[in-house]
């Protein structure tokens, strides 16, 4: 069943947007956390600073997260050395993506890297996840937040639900290829038994800026 919202616009501004808060669970085999709807509710073992935040705080939250994405997507987690792939990080598109862990702790962080390692699947989001969860030491990422300056396409939105991950937050709508509300919902998507959180929109001028900047 489709939703009847109509997809958002990537010209519509808005900071933090959440996801649609409606989800039913569905029946299915799994533990009752994979559908809970609602992170904010599971135990919390975060400082005062980080717990039950307000939406005033989860957005300042996020926004200070964001620029922390932004970051990675204009440098890059280290110093560009080359790599096995023809080119350098100057020039893939600068995506920047971070996972953070329930207590506001960064596990990782990941940038475009297609032309430098002339792999298909190097998005910024998939190489966070992969470093994330070779951090934890476990695929499963429940209880953490990916951050990343853009809308994620099909492969990345798949892969964060594969992953379970508790929260999206993402900058700059990309209306040609986004999975996450622009062509597609796959992280909202009800047949699915994992439906994170979504937030939107999240610095999306700055966000965007940084990509008209390397496609000009
Ligand atoms: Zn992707």
């Amino acid at each position: 069943m489709r939703s009847d919202r109509p997809p958002p616009s990537p010209a519509a501004h808005d900071p933090a947007r959440p996801s649609d808060p409606d989800p039913a669970p569905l029946p299915g085999p799994g533990p009752a956390r994979l559908i809970d709807p609602a992170p904010a509710l599971l135990p919390d073992p975060a400082p005062a600073s980080l717990a039950d935040p307000g939406p005033t705080d989860r957005r300042q939250r996020h926004e200070r997260w964001m620029r922390r994405a932004l970051e990675i997507a204009v440098t890059g987690p280290e110093p560009p050395t080359g790599g096995p792939g023809d080119g350098t990080t100057q020039d893939d598109v600068p995506v920047g993506a971070v996972v953070y862990g329930p207590d506001g702790t960064e596990l990782a962080v990941g940038r475009n890297e297609r032309e430098l390692t002339g792999d298909p699947t190097a998005h910024a989001e998939v190489l966070a996840l992969r470093r994330a969860a070779a951090r934890l030491g476990r695929w499963r990422m429940d209880d953490c937040t990916l951050v990343v300056t853009l809308e994620p396409c099909t492969m990345c939105a798949g892969a964060l639900v594969l992953a379970r991950i508790s929260t999206v937050v993402f900058g700059a709508w990309e209306p040609k290829t986004g999975a996450a509300g622009s062509l597609w919902d796959v992280l909202r998507d009800r047949r699915l038994n994992h439906r994170p959180e979504v937030y939107a929109g999240v610095l999306e001028t700055e966000n965007a800026a940084v990509l008209r900047a390397f496609f000009r």
